[in-house]
C-alpha cells in the first residue's frame, strides 16, 4: 500500500509504495481505509525529534475513514455503537489500547466503560503507533467517532479530529455550554487568541454558533482568513469583534468592545473567558488583561520556556488559569454532531499523499487554515 514514512527526524517523509500493509484487527482493533489524513502542529513537534519517540513513523494523529472490518471486540462495541462495515468514521490518535484499568480508564466521565482518553498505557496513532498518512490504519473501535449521515465529507472530518475536539473541550472548560441552545441569549464573552489559526478558526465559529459574543485577536497576516470565516457565519458573524493585536492595544480593544467603566470599576469590564492558542507570552498577556475579575483562562498552546505571569492575576483579580489536551470520546462526538448540523467547517486546503513533504513546506510558510492529505488526489 501507499504511505508516508518518517525515517528520520528533521528530514522529509519517504514516500513508500510497496509499504506493508497492517494485519487483520484483532481484539478491539477496526481496519479503516483511510480516505483523508490532516496535519497538525504536534507532527511538526514530532518530526523535530522533540518528543523522543521512536521512529520509523506513519503521522497524523487526526484522520477519516471507512471501516473494513473488525476483532471480535470490536463487533461487539460496533454492534453497541451501530457501527457498520463501510461507514465513515473519524480516528483521534487518543487513545488505541487504553489498560481499562487505571484511573483515567475507571473515572472516564461518561465514556466507554474501561476506556480512558488519557490512559498512560494507551498507545497514540501518528505518535507511538502508525497513523493516517497510510492508505489503511488498525485504529481501536473505542476512539473513533461516528459521523452523522450525509453530514461531512472526510477530507472536512479530519482536522475535527484533533484540532476541533481541542478547542470544543477549551471552550466547555471556559464555561461555554455546549448542549445547544443554552448560550443562546447570554451576553457571555470569549476572547480568543489566534483567531487565524487552525484551531482558533474553528473555536470562533463553536462560540458564534452556541451563542457568545467573541473576541477574537489575531495578527495582520492572518485576519484575512478569519474576515471570510466571520463573514460566512451570517447573523451569528455579528456577535465576533476582530482584533489586530498589531494595531490595537488590550486596553483599546476592551474600550472599543465594551461600555466604558466607572472610575475604579475597570476589572467589571472585560471577557468571562479566554482561550490561548499560539506558543506566545504575547498572546498570554492579551488573554490575561482582556478578562473582567474573576475570569478563566484556558492554555492551550505555551512557549517552550513557559510564561512569566503576575501571580496578582490569581489573587487579587481571582482569575482562573486552566489547561486542556484534547478531549474525552463523548465530547469528540458531540462536536462532530454539531460541526454536521451548524455548518462549522475548517478553511482546508488538500494534497495528495504524494505530495505531504509540500504540505510541511506550506505548513512552515504559515499556511492558515488546516492542511489536508486526500487520499483521493493523484499527484
Ligand atoms: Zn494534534
Ligand atoms: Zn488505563
Amino acid at each position: 500500500m501507499r504511505a508516508q514514512v518518517l525515517e528520520s527526524f528533521n528530514k522529509p517523509y519517504t514516500f513508500k509504495s510497496d509499504h506493508p500493509s497492517p494485519p487483520s484487527p484483532k481484539g478491539h482493533e477496526l481496519l479503516i481505509h483511510v480516505q483523508a489524513a490532516s496535519y497538525c502542529h504536534t507532527d511538526a513537534v514530532f518530526a523535530s525529534g522533540a518528543m523522543q519517540q521512536g521512529l520509523p513513523r506513519i503521522g497524523s494523529h487526526e484522520f477519516a475513514g471507512i471501516i473494513d472490518s473488525f476483532g471480535p471486540e470490536a463487533e461487539k462495541v460496533a454492534q453497541k455503537r451501530g457501527l457498520k462495515k463501510g461507514d465513515l468514521v473519524g480516528v483521534p490518535g487518543r487513545a488505541f489500547g487504553p489498560c481499562g484499568e487505571c484511573t483515567e480508564c475507571v473515572e472516564n466521565d461518561g465514556d466507554m466503560p474501561g476506556y480512558g482518553v488519557w490512559c498512560t498505557r494507551a498507545g497514540n496513532l501518528g505518535l507511538t503507533r502508525d497513523g493516517g498518512f497510510q492508505e489503511w490504519c488498525l485504529v481501536d473501535s473505542r476512539q473513533v467517532a461516528k459521523v452523522p449521515e450525509g453530514g461531512l465529507k472526510p477530507v472536512e472530518i479530519a482536522p475535527l479530529m484533533c484540532a476541533g475536539v481541542t478547542v470544543w473541550n477549551a471552550l466547555e472548560t471556559a464555561g461555554v455550554s455546549t448542549a445547544e441552545g443554552k448560550g443562546n441569549g447570554e451576553a457571555k464573552f470569549v476572547a480568543i487568541l489566534g483567531a487565524g489559526g487552525g484551531l482558533g478558526h474553528l473555536g470562533v465559529q463553536f462560540a458564534a454558533r452556541l451563542g457568545w459574543n467573541v473576541v477574537a485577536v489575531d495578527t495582520t497576516g492572518a485576519l484575512g482568513m478569519l474576515g471570510d470565516v466571520v463573514k460566512d457565519l451570517g447573523e451569528d458573524g455579528k456577535r465576533v469583534h476582530v482584533v489586530d493585536a498589531l494595531k490595537e492595544s488590550v486596553e483599546d480593544a476592551k474600550k472599543r468592545i465594551f461600555e466604558a467603566p466607572a472610575q475604579g470599576l475597570e476589572g467589571e469590564k472585560g471577557c468571562d473567558s479566554s482561550i490561548i492558542l499560539p506558543e506566545s507570552q504575547a498572546a498570554f498577556d492579551f488573554g490575561m488583561s482582556v478578562l473582567k475579575n474573576h475570569g478563566t483562562c484556558v492554555a492551550v498552546s505555551f512557549p517552550k520556556d513557559g510564561w512569566k505571569f503576575k501571580p496578582g492575576d490569581l489573587v487579587f483579580r481571582h482569575i482562573k488559569l486552566l489547561g486542556v489536551l484534547v478531549g474525552r470520546n463523548h465530547q469528540l462526538q458531540a462536536m462532530v454532531d454539531f460541526a454536521a448540523g451548524h455548518n462549522v467547517r475548517a478553511r482546508i486546503k488538500t494534497y495528495p499523499l504524494e505530495g505531504l513533504n509540500t504540505l510541511v513546506e506550506d505548513y512552515h510558510k504559515g499556511a492558515g487554515g488546516k492542511l489536508v492529505v486526500d487520499m483521493g488526489l493523484k499527484q
